[in-house]
């Protein structure tokens, strides 16, 4: 007999090591072969645990039966009774496959089976994810954090989630500043000759109160040191931030789908895989973060000293994409001077109008205003509440701010529109967890995850806020510490799983496990009712720039799914093109279907998920380690003299 050919045959069910009790049956298997193989993979893909991979493989069997191989499964079936615990732990054997035998294999589906199957109707038949998107860019439109749209989208959002008979909703608000909203703006070539140029405010900046002209000129600054020379020539000048950078043509692909090689490699063991995202901070970073947080202060003050009529930014992309991003928008910080960002070629050829002493006119007319009545922004909250007592919760989530370029279609009205429609979907299954399964729909992620980091603060664990006075004024990503220990709340051990959205509109391909790789077993079991949707690849890697760092930084479990890349960091991202048209409607119902069952199987699990080591402070040792990398690295960087002028938001 040879053992090994057992799990080569139906791989998919993890047998405990092969029983000697099962030998006899090896030849009916091998003669089973090809009708076998076909039912118990079917089977396996509605499978999660193992008493299903039980039923799975019993109906297989009596799959067989039922077609073609008859004398031979009753010939099996009389080898599985005399040696009942030959396949599978063996009490799930006794226990179920007499009963599998004797019925029909459609009764003999698992309850959640059903519910996989629903979950797919509802979320591919009865889909209303592209409604649900619909809805809040088309009619809502941009969702800057703070700003009217965006206080209108926390309304809706709450309505419909209460519509589709979600409980416990509600608007949690958090401390945050200004608003700012732009109606309209406009940026013209008046000189050499005329033209209509592409620009878009700059957020949280001032309006022009009426159409402003005043003549180019580059500034090109990098220190303190450089402003002097510009000093007293300034006035009523619009100024070009920043020297010209030539366009390069494009060197990567604009639509990409992950290659089943670079899923493989995703699946790397790599052991820098973060314990969190806070502890990992050094002083390094914070004190350079700190130097262009001084200079750009000085800066701002200057150009207000200076009396310039306004500042153009060149977008980070080119083709004519327009890249937004924002000022401070804390009070007292405000940047003092009309602020445009303009596509690429456009500001290219300013550039060379300069270089040629033609002297390029712009007028601006910016109409833009600071909304003052509510210093705070709202995070919508809602949920399908467990039958268990003891108060565990399950939540998935996304942030529905969005930049003011355009209606923030992929980032991240997708994100929003698949967790709701997963909640949906649950919903209209009436389903009955055991767990709470909340949905949060961030605000404030794009200026620095203020929303979630707010929520975990308020909800699941705080962290120590620093003891200066000067330094709890300073924006909290200067802090010289992310505050510890951490402190748990009652609810933080109630916790089992936070899933995010956010990293475009592509289709779910798997999913990070940012480190926690002892998820992987839980997981795995978990992608088998949709294994012909989804690869399902199991990354140990980590995706950082999200809400689930604010759970992972206290320890709790947060991941995001590995998403086809489509064209969200090629052209959409942050842009005035990131608009509905861009999304594909079949991604985001896979995502939905996805996303829901894995929030089904995250509430009635028998277990809550494993959590990584709760987070601490990095050993001296490393942190010396990290500060000379640091060091070393921005040696590197000042010698090949590539220091351009931070033209980034500053939060
Ligand atoms: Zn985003």
């Amino acid at each position: 007999m040879v053992i090994p050919q057992l799990p080569k045959l139906v791989p998919w069910v993890r047998f405990p090591s092969p029983a000697p009790e099962f030998f006899p049956l090896l030849p009916l298997v091998a003669e089973l072969r090809e009708s076998l193989v076909q039912p118990v993979q079917t089977s396996y893909r509605l499978c999660t645990h193992n008493d299903r991979k039980a039923i799975a493989f019993a109906q297989a069997l009596l799959y067989c039966l039922s077609i073609q191989a008859k004398k031979m499964l009753c010939l099996a079936s009389t080898t599985v009774f005399k040696n009942n615990n030959l396949l599978m732990p063996g009490t799930v054997m006794k226990r179920l496959l007499l009963p599998v035998m004797l019925i029909s294999p459609a009764a003999v589906l698992a309850a959640d089976l059903d519910m996989a199957n629903k979950i797919r109707h509802e979320g591919f038949i009865q889909s209303e994810v592209m409604h649900t998107l619909e809805h809040l860019t088309d009619k809502i439109g941009p969702r800057l954090t703070a700003s009217p749209q965006m206080v209108k989208a926390n309304h809706w959002t709450l309505q419909q989630l209460k519509d589709w008979g979600l409980k416990n909703a509600e608007l949690h608000p958090f401390e945050f500043g200004r608003g700012w909203s732009s109606e309209s703006a406009s940026i013209v070539l008046t000189g050499p000759r005329q033209q209509s140029l592409h620009g878009i405010p700059v957020a949280w900046t001032p309006g022009t109160k009426g159409a402003v002209t005043g003549e180019v000129m580059l500034f090109d600054v990098n220190t303190s040191a450089d402003l002097a020379a510009y000093a007293g020539k300034l006035a009523g000048k619009v100024l070009l931030m920043g020297e010209d950078l030539k366009i390069e043509p494009p060197k990567t692909v604009i639509f990409e789908r992950l290659s089943a090689q670079k899923l493989t490699d995703m699946k790397d063991y790599d052991t820098s895989a973060r314990a969190s995202y806070e502890s990992f901070m050094t002083k390094a970073m914070r004190d350079s973060r700190m130097q262009s947080y001084k200079f750009n202060k000085e800066l701002d003050a200057f150009l207000q000293k200076e009396q310039v009529a306004a500042v153009i930014y060149r977008s980070s992309r080119q083709g004519g994409l327009v890249r937004v991003f924002g000022k401070s928008h804390r009070v007292g910080e405000t940047f003092p001077v009309p602020a445009m960002i303009i596509e690429q070629e456009d500001y290219s050829l300013l550039l060379r109008m300069l270089d040629r002493k033609e002297q390029p006119k712009l007028t601006l007319d910016i109409k833009a205003r600071f909304h003052d009545e509510d210093m705070k922004s709202y995070n919508t909250i809602a949920e399908i509440p467990g039958s268990d007592s003891n108060g565990e919760v399950v939540m998935v989530g996304a942030h529905l701010d969005s930049w003011h370029a355009s209606d923030g279609a992929v980032d991240n009205g997708a994100g929003v529109a698949v967790a709701m429609e997963a909640m949906r979907i649950l919903s209209k299954l009436n389903v009955k967890p055991k767990r709470t399964i909340r949905i949060a729909l961030w605000s404030g992620e794009e200026q620095g995850l203020y929303g979630s980091r707010a929520y975990v603060n308020d909800f699941l664990a705080s962290r120590p806020e620093p003891q200066d006075p000067a330094e709890k004024a300073l924006p909290r990503y200067l802090w010289s510490s992310p505050g510890w220990p951490i402190a748990p709340k009652a609810a933080y051990n109630k916790l089992s799983v936070y899933f995010n959205m956010d990293n475009g509109s592509g289709k779910f391909r798997g999913i990070y496990t940012e480190g926690n790789v002892a998820v992987k077993p839980v997981f795995t079991d978990w992608f088998g009712p949709y294994s012909d949707l989804s690869t399902g690849t199991i990354s140990p890697l980590s995706t950082g720039g999200t809400d689930h760092e604010s759970f992972d930084d206290v320890g709790l479990p947060g991941f995001q799914f590995i998403q086809d890349p489509l064209d969200y960091s090629t052209r959409l991202h942050h842009t005035h093109i990131d608009s509905i048209d861009h999304v594909v409607a079949e991604d985001l119902k896979q995502a939905s279907v996805l996303m829901a069952g894995f929030l089904y199987e995250a509430a009635m699990a028998d277990k809550m998920l494993p959590r990584k080591p709760m987070p601490t402070p990095p050993s001296k040792v490393q942190q010396q380690q990290k500060d000379l990398e640091a060091a070393k690295e921005r040696r590197l960087r000042e010698l090949e003299g590539k220091k351009a002028l931070d033209t980034k938001a500053v939060y």
